[in-house]
């Protein structure tokens, strides 16, 4: 029997393409797991339209507890906004962000040759805050930050601490100091004064404990401009929440499209949440042409992140198989789903995904 210590995973297929691509991220794990002589342990949680529909609720009760028995989890993609309109029927994933306290969510952006990408040479990480900014359901306690006090009036809230700010800032400047060492603060201090300010303030006082990481600063608005049209020129990003959700995006459309976008959210232990970036796409469920780029990958920077956090050399090995068998797949055509120009399936991608990792040394 194995000495090494087992990963304890979730799987929360998620709705529509969930039920395509987490499986697939699932099988290039297992295979890269028992390449690499790392036990895993997966637990699949019900979650999403068909847990509404089996258990009563799109995240039973007991989910929480589960959860917070494992070292980690994917979640796929929530259609939430085809939710029936009863109580049983959240979204689930801001409750899962918020009660874990995965406060940054890491979102890495990079370009390949023949996708489609609009530049070569991309590689650059967005750090999202995560928990707070203007995003309603997850930036209170009780209520929601939104509300109408007349028929005609619409109030939008936008929280920001400096405690939280402070939290996102640090988890930046540790992933800078791993790479090229340079922080860029997106905001817009100019008009959300207090804000804004608080934010960039708060940043500026933890980048203070890192010298090694050289940091500049770009209004919001700019940086929109600048991602499209000099996105080499950045290496890690961060910002507030809403800005990082609409920037993510466009940095999505520069590499590709949102099936080349993924995502990790994570605190301040080593728990840590593999959520890609896209929606759960109903548009495409079901056809066969989903790109399971972004969940796997989002997969592979679950198993480096806990294998860096629980000094696992196995777990870092995985993800080092993933990440080679995933940039062979996407050399090829034949071996690249329709989106990202290419000629093939998802399971031919995901075949040829395996095959390298059990080819792997
Ligand atoms: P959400 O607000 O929940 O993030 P969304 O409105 O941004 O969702 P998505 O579900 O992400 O919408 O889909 C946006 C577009 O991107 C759709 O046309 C969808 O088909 C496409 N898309 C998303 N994910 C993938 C993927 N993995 N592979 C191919 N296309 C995708």
């Amino acid at each position: 029997m194995s000495s090494i210590r087992p990963l304890r995973i979730g799987v929360l297929e998620g709705d529509d393409i969930g039920h395509e691509i987490v499986p697939a991220s699932v099988r290039v794990a297992s295979a890269a797991a028992d390449r690499a002589g790392q036990p895993v342990e997966w637990t699949n949680l019900p979650i999403g339209r068909s847990a509404l529909e089996s258990h009563g609720h799109t995240m039973p009760p007991g989910t929480l507890e589960a959860l917070s028995a494992l070292d980690g989890w994917i979640l796929g993609p929530i259609g939430h906004r085809a939710y029936p309109d009863v109580p049983e029927a959240i979204n689930p994933h801001p409750i899962l962000r918020k009660h874990f306290d995965l406060f940054a969510n890491v979102r890495p952006t990079r370009s390949f040759s023949d996708i489609g990408c609009l530049h070569d040479n991309v590689d650059l990480v967005i750090v999202r805050e995560n928990n707070e900014g203007f995003q309603p359901d997850r930036n209170v306690v009780a209520g929601s930050g939104e509300f109408r006090p007349s028929h005609d009036m619409s109030i939008s809230v936008r929280v920001i601490s400096r405690e939280g700010s402070r939290k996102v800032a640090r988890a930046a400047l540790q992933i800078a100091q791993t790479r090229r060492k340079r922080l860029t603060l997106v905001h817009k201090n100019t008009v959300f004064k207090l804000g804004c300010g608080m934010f960039v303030d708060a940043c500026k006082e933890v980048a203070a404990e890192f010298p090694d990481v050289e940091v500049d600063e770009v209004i919001v608005d700019t940086m929109g401009m600048r991602l499209v049209r000099d996105p080499q020129s950045f290496d890690v990003v961060v910002t507030t929440n809403m800005f990082g959700d609409i920037l993510t995006d466009v940095a999505a459309g520069l590499v590709g499209g949102l099936g080349m976008a993924p995502g990790l959210c994570i605190g301040r232990g080593a728990i840590a949440m593999a959520q890609a970036t896209h929606g759960s796409a109903p548009d495409i469920a079901g056809q066969g042409i989903a790109n399971p780029y972004a969940m796997m990958e989002s997969t592979r920077m679950l198993f480096d992140w806990l294998g860096h956090a629980h000094r696992l050399d196995t777990a870092v090995r995985m993800a080092e198989m993933i990440k080679a068998a995933l940039e062979s797949a996407l050399s090829s055509a034949e071996t690249r789903t329709p989106d990202i120009r290419g000629t093939g399936t998802p399971d031919a991608m995901e075949a040829a995904i395996v095959e390298h990792i059990n080819r792997s040394l």
